[in-house]
């Protein structure tokens, strides 16, 4: 199947693309199209116009300082794994943007398009929730912050406001002490995973969050970072039956074992 007719618009600034989202209330934002692509030819999304951000300077910018790095939403996950973008310490971001795909959707996708798109399986979303980044958005009233956790809301539902448009995200630095591990379960390398996990320890604090839960990350923090804890916690998750729980408290069990190794 072919995608229904549109507009295609390339504005030369984000306030363009602002303008643009505003003017048009059946409008979508494109980045590297390999989510909203597919769901353009299955006629799953048939706006009237496509605003593309991607090769929009004010959102492939890097930088870095002594807190965090903040990466513009249309770095793609290749610029990421190439390690082109400053690291937060231990290769992490790395690790996570390799593991995403294959190499021709790594080249595409973008980190912004990403977690816009919240794919309840997706990497980045389970990744920057448990080191806490902070989403930067942009939209005709102004500009304002969401961290992670607050962002993504469910499963393809996120906090963004129509007509706003992700502008970078910011991602503490992690302490020296800090040890982590990120674990997924994938039929086949280049799937999107059945069950992940991240696991952070830094300063006496314990963090894990659980996702591909088909909703929103699970944060666990201190105590509830344990296999009990967790046992319980999924319990409580209507949706997911007991192979899949199983999957999850395996795939857990391995990334806390390699953070505490
Ligand atoms: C075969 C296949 C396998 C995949 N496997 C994985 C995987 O294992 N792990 C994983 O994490 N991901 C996976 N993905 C998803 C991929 O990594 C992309 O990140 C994802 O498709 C979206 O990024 P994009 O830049 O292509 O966004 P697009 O497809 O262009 O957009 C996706 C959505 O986000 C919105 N959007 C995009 N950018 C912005 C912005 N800056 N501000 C506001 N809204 C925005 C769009 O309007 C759209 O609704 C896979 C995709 C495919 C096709």
């Amino acid at each position: 199947m072919k995608a229904a007719a549109f507009e295609h618009a390339c504005p030369a600034s984000v306030a363009d693309a602002i303008a643009l989202l505003a003017g048009e209330a059946d409008a979508r934002v494109l980045a590297g199209g390999q989510s909203l692509g597919p769901m353009l030819n299955l006629r799953l999304s048939h706006p009237r116009l496509l605003v593309q951000v991607n090769r929009l300077q004010e959102l492939t910018g890097v930088a870095a300082d002594a807190d965090a790095v903040t990466i513009g939403a249309c770095v793609t996950h290749a610029a990421i794994a190439d390690g082109l973008t400053p690291d937060i310490g231990g290769g992490v971001l790395a690790r996570v943007a390799d593991g995403i795909a294959y190499r021709a959707i790594r080249n595409r996708g973008t980190i912004g398009g990403n977690l816009c798109h919240a794919d309840p399986a997706a990497d980045w979303a389970t990744a920057l929730t448990a080191l806490d980044a902070t989403m930067l958005l942009q939209g005709p009233d102004g500009a304002r912050s969401l961290r992670a956790c607050d962002f993504i809301q469910g499963a393809f539902r996120t906090a963004l406001l129509p007509g706003e448009i992700m502008l970078a995200v910011r991602v503490p630095q992690l302490p020296a002490d800090a040890r982590w591990a990120y674990e997924k379960a994938c039929r086949k390398p280049g799937d999107f995973a059945h069950a992940m996990a991240f696991v952070l320890l830094c300063g006496g604090r314990r963090r894990a969050v659980i996702g591909a839960l088909g909703a929103r990350p699970l944060l666990l923090e201190d105590d509830d970072v344990s296999l009990a804890g967790a046992t319980h916690s999924l319990r409580a998750l209507s949706g997911l039956d007991e192979v899949q729980r199983r999957m999850q408290l395996v795939v857990l069990s391995r990334a806390l074992a390699k953070a505490q190794a």
